[in-house]
Parts: C-alpha cells; sequence; structure tokens
C-alpha cells in the first residue's frame, strides 16, 4: 500500500530549498530527516533532464539512508537565453559560484534585451523513492512563470528570487514570506501534485 511515507530523508544539500521543502512537509505529518545526518557526500548531478538529476539524488539518498527519500532538482530557464541556465542553474556563473555571482552572470547575459522581453520560469522536478531499487518511482514536476528584472529586489528566499519578477502578484520572488512563496512556487505546485499522487495511492 502506497501512502506519505512516515519517515523521509530529503535529499536535499541546499539548506534553504530543505527549509522550504520542510515547512511545505510539515502539516502532512511526516518527520524529515536531512541528507546530513547520513553523509556529506553529494552524487554528480550530470543529467540533462530535472526529472534524471532528482531521480540521481533521491536514489543516492535512500541507499545511504535506508529510507524512502525525497529529492528535488530546481532551476531557472530564460526564454531569450534558449532555456539557460536550465539545469545548470546552481553552476551557472562556474562550479563553486554562489548566488550572487549566479545572479550577476545573468544579468549580464540579458543586457541587452529589454523588459518585457524577459520572460523566465522556475521549474522544480520531485522524486520520491519509496528504498534505493523502487522500480515506480513518484515523479511531479512544477513550474512558476515571471520574468527577470534590471536589477535586484528584496531580500527575502534563496537563488535567483531577487531578479524573478511574478507579474500576476506584482512582486519580486525576495519579496516574498516563505507561506506567499509556497502558494504560487514551482517547489509548492511540484509537491502538491505529489500529494495528490500520495493521497490517490492510498484511497
Ligand atoms: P539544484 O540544487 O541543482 O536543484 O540547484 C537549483 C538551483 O536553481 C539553485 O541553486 C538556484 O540557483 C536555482 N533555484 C531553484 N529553485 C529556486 C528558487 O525557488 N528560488 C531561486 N532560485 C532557485
Amino acid at each position: 500500500m502506497n501512502s506519505i511515507p512516515p519517515r523521509l530523508v530529503l535529499a536535499s544539500q541546499n539548506p534553504k530549498k530543505a527549509a522550504e521543502l520542510s515547512a511545505l512537509l510539515a502539516p502532512l505529518g511526516s518527520q524529515v530527516v536531512p541528507l546530513s545526518a547520513f553523509t556529506d557526500v553529494a552524487p554528480e548531478e550530470n543529467a540533462p533532464t530535472f526529472i534524471e538529476n532528482a531521480l540521481i539524488k533521491a536514489r543516492h539518498a535512500a541507499r545511504v539512508s535506508g529510507l524512502p527519500a525525497l529529492a528535488d532538482d530546481s532551476g531557472l530557464e530564460v526564454a531569450a537565453l534558449g532555456g539557460a541556465p536550465g539545469v545548470r542553474s546552481a553552476r551557472y556563473a562556474g562550479e563553486a559560484a554562489d548566488d550572487d555571482a549566479n545572479n550577476r552572470k545573468l544579468l549580464e547575459a540579458l543586457a541587452d534585451i529589454p523588459l518585457g522581453q524577459r520572460q523566465a520560469r522556475f521549474v522544480c522536478a520531485l522524486v520520491c523513492l519509496r528504498h534505493a531499487d523502487d522500480p515506480v518511482p513518484w515523479l511531479a514536476l512544477g513550474a512558476w512563470p515571471g520574468e527577470i528584472l534590471t536589477a535586484p529586489r528584496g531580500t527575502a528566499g534563496f537563488g535567483y528570487d531577487p531578479l524573478f519578477f511574478d507579474p500576476q502578484l506584482g512582486r519580486c520572488a525576495a519579496e516574498l514570506t516563505a507561506d506567499e512563496k509556497g502558494r504560487v512556487s514551482h517547489r509548492g505546485r511540484a509537491l502538491r501534485q505529489l500529494l495528490a499522487q500520495w493521497t490517490a495511492d492510498h484511497a
């Protein structure tokens, strides 16, 4: 019988992303254990799709922990850049790049693109495995459409949040509270889809 695993390892080395996912999972009553409780070693994320990279992370986490594992692979796709930075979002400005360096590189890449032609979307793939060799993973995708600003705004969130503007809300991702972001974000949308699958499987 499938249902929300009562205990899950969260396969994320990014503490801000892990905090967002933990907050979204909290109301479900599942105990979330960080991957850092088991290992500091991260698997190589070298696949061309978000789903495959999430599978790599979930399988690694399930294997080292012996627990069901939930993994997120996410990133930003910018239309004027042919979908870049995409699966390379975390490493856009180089292997050891931090958020500031990635944001600077994004602004430089879009320097000649005027407002109105800076459409982008965040995407998130979630994978949940009951065990490392699970042949039937739960999969969910979420997207959050918006635009890239010409200068950073706001102080909340992480990654590209200070440059990502949601025209429907009239605010930048880094100007949203965690709850507000969870209601509209790629991660929140993907997690609600996963929850619908867990609930349907349990019926
Ligand atoms: P991952 O750990 O390989 O999935 O890297 C995801 C990268 O995409 C992060 O390091 C951020 O640069 C970016 N990203 C993903 N989700 C978000 C978000 O919610 N806000 C801002 N940036 C994000």
